[in-house]
């Protein structure tokens, strides 16, 4: 082989071995960037498009920042609950009431037993030690089987929204009381859309999304609003409250509790039971 030929032939091996090394490296990156999910090199979206209200963003906007991953949950069962999403603050776990305690002052005395909790008759409501301003709230509740009492009387509780704004837990199949005190009802004020009850005994569920009324110096700007679905069916859609819910009496807003408060659960004499409570906050998006 002549002096030419054996560089020519050095030279195609180090051609060949240069090639088969950024042929690696581009499957190594491609490789790092899908499992990091940049997939996209090129950029997305427009910045030619028209402006949306609030002046920030185009329409497609590239730069908008995207929402937070959340891995969602399962769905309860009549055996079992089900899992909260991954980013949820759990209220109840099914073993104790470490996060709650008594409206009056002292801890929660309700009864745990068997993955849920019962009021505890004459022991009072009770209440998160947490506050919260915006939410999504999620529980199971059942009443109690077999039934007892009429109207009112009959599997009556309820979950108060920052502690002032009563959504009504009755046992309402079968049982038959003013439409504005039914369960799904901001009590007092506007009836459910339908009911949406199981019989006593089985579990049920309220899936709710709050905003609190704003205040500004001592008058409402913006009245509460609440949607709410019992056992997936909807029974209050964006509806605004009027203020603080009661028994027989006309409802005002108090200006003074701020824009936060705690989750109330309210004693009302009847044995009903809750598990698998969860909040998550509710936070505006970019
Ligand atoms: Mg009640």
């Amino acid at each position: 082989m002549t002096r030419i030929h054996k560089e020519h032939s050095a030279m195609k091996k180090s051609s060949i071995i240069l090639v088969a090394f950024f042929a690696t490296l581009a499957v190594l990156v491609g490789f790092e960037l899908r499992a990091s999910g940049q997939q996209h090199k090129e950029p997305i979206g427009y910045e030619d498009t028209p402006m949306l209200p609030g002046g920030k963003w185009h329409v497609h906007d590239g730069r908008r920042p995207h929402p937070p991953i959340v891995t969602p949950g399962t769905f309860s069962s009549q055996q079992a609950p089900g899992q909260p999403p991954s980013d949820a603050i759990i209220l109840f776990d099914g073993k104790d009431l470490s996060k709650w305690q008594s409206a009056k002052g002292g801890p929660a005395e309700w009864n745990v037993q068997d993955g849920y909790f019962e009021v505890a008759l004459g022991k009072g409501d009770i209440e998160t030690k947490e506050k919260f301003g915006p939410i999504q709230l999620h529980l199971d509740w059942s009443e109690p089987n077999p039934p007892h009492g009429e109207s009112q009387s009959r599997g009556n509780s309820g979950v108060y929204l920052q502690g002032q704004y009563e959504i009504q837990v009755l046992d309402s199949y079968n049982n038959i009381t003013y439409a504005d005190g039914q369960t799904g009802a901001v009590y007092g004020q506007h009836p459910p859309l339908a009911n949406a009850c199981r019989p006593p005994g089985e579990w049920q569920t309220y899936d709710i999304a709050f905003t609190p009324a704003i205040f500004q110096g001592g008058e409402v700007v913006m009245p509460a609003y609440v949607t709410v679905f019992q056992n997936g069916v909807l029974v209050q859609n964006h509806t605004e409250i009027w203020g603080s819910t009661g028994h027989r009496i006309f409802p005002h807003y108090k200006p003074d509790i701020g824009s936060t408060g705690p989750l109330v659960l309210q004693d009302h004499h009847n044995p009903v039971r809750y598990r698998n409570i969860w909040i998550r906050e509710i936070k505006p998006a970019a």
